[in-house]
């Protein structure tokens, strides 16, 4: 691979023919259509919302470095490798599409500028790093780069390891934040579209899990339908089974409870009234399980996070039972008590006890001392596998 270092190059010449496109968010073209500043490997332009496009203006009027540039060249053209968010803040700029605070408050566009400035920021030069070489040689580089870098997320990196028609396809079904079913599928899917969290999640649904392997066997495929179809069977079922839209569904592993449980039957209405019932109940501390075990039919109780017995609770109930046990001559466990053997009359400690609901939580029991004693481990545990 070969690379040369460019000073030469000013902000005047890269944002000269620069064209930014508003409905995909993204700077298009630069220098003349010699550059192409958001190829398909990059991440979406995010600069204008986290308000760092005017940072970067900022940076250059008062003369600070704006770091390293990556080019690829590709025959007599160009490819942004690193550096694709700061030529779009500049373009956008230099294009009147924002306008910067100067130092009286004032929003000021390019042209409300004073000559002096507009030439400074036009006049400034970029350093440029522009390299030739073969895509695996420049993909490998872009990962390293990446890593040391910019962070991209790993999806925005398999991205650029696996592009082409396939990842084009997908981005612009579901990177794409102007798609009207995003806001259905928010009810599902953590993140946003344009760091790639639906598509990642599209990806691994379809692929159970091994997007870079289904990413490297599709990468050439300009028929993403089996994507599509597999992501709304999911989403469908999930939105057929529960009626209501609740924001602790949001994030859960969809794919997989999808895979597990539709051939099942659901009665919906049914269904609706035990996420309800379980929601309000004050012993379920962890809400995002309730649609698991609700799916599972209701077996495993461990995805709720049935709230535990506090500690004073604990030592009183066990002081309070081992007294009276041992007044008996009896084992301080009462399963303990009724059989034979030396475990009959043993003294457990407490570190060897467990706590146990009386009355089970899924019979109504409640987590109070009323309903609470110390079983030895071996009662406990035969116990909560009933
Ligand atoms: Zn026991």
């Amino acid at each position: 691979m070969e690379a040369i270092l460019r000073t030469d190059i000013t902000v005047r010449e890269i944002c000269e023919g620069f064209y930014y496109n508003e409905l995909e968010g993204k700077g298009v073209f630069g220098w003349n259509s010699k550059l192409t500043i958001q190829p398909e490997y990059q991440r979406n332009y995010i600069y204008a919302k986290a308000k760092k496009e005017v940072g970067v203006i900022d940076s250059v009027l008062k003369g600070y470095p704006l770091g390293l540039i990556y080019f690829i060249q590709v025959g007599d053209k160009y490819e942004v490798l690193d550096g694709q968010q700061r030529i779009t803040s500049l373009g956008r700029f230099v294009t009147h599409k924002f306008a910067i605070k100067d130092k009286n408050g004032m929003q000021q566009y390019f042209d409300s500028l004073n000559k002096e400035d507009q030439d400074k920021i036009l006049d400034t030069k970029l350093l440029i790093f522009i390299c030739k070489g073969t895509e695996s040689e420049i993909k490998e580089w872009f990962q390293i780069i990446n890593m040391k870098g910019i962070e991209l997320n790993n999806q925005e990196k398999l991205n650029a390891i696996y592009s082409g028609p396939f990842v084009s396809g997908l981005k612009e079904e579901f990177s794409n934040s102007n798609n009207a079913n995003i806001q259905k599928w928010s009810a599902y899917i953590k993140g946003s579209a344009d760091r790639q969290d639906y598509l990642e999640r599209a990806l691994q649904w379809v692929s159970q899990g091994n997007v870079e392997a289904y990413m490297s066997k599709h990468r050439q495929d300009s028929d993403i339908t089996p994507v599509k179809t597999y992501f709304n069977a999911v989403i469908d079922w999930a939105s057929a089974v529960f009626s209501d839209v609740l924001p602790e569904m949001r994030g859960l592993e969809w794919g997989r409870l999808y895979e597990e449980h539709h051939k099942k039957p659901y009665n919906v209405a049914e269904v609706s009234k035990r996420v309800h019932e379980l929601l309000a109940d004050p012993y379920v501390t962890n809400h995002k399980g309730i649609f698991e075990y609700i799916l599972g039919g209701e077996k495993d109780k461990s995805l709720l996070n049935i709230r535990v017995f506090d500690k004073a609770t604990i030592n009183r109930v066990y002081a309070k039972q081992t007294e009276a046990a041992k007044a008996k001559g009896v084992s301080n466990c009462p399963d303990c008590a009724l059989q034979e053997g030396s475990n009959s009359t043993r003294i457990y400690k407490l570190s060897e006890m467990d706590a146990d609901h009386v009355t089970a939580w899924s019979k109504g029991g409640a987590t109070d001392e009323g309903n609470c004693q110390m079983l030895c481990r071996h009662h406990n545990r035969s116990k909560g596998n009933k």
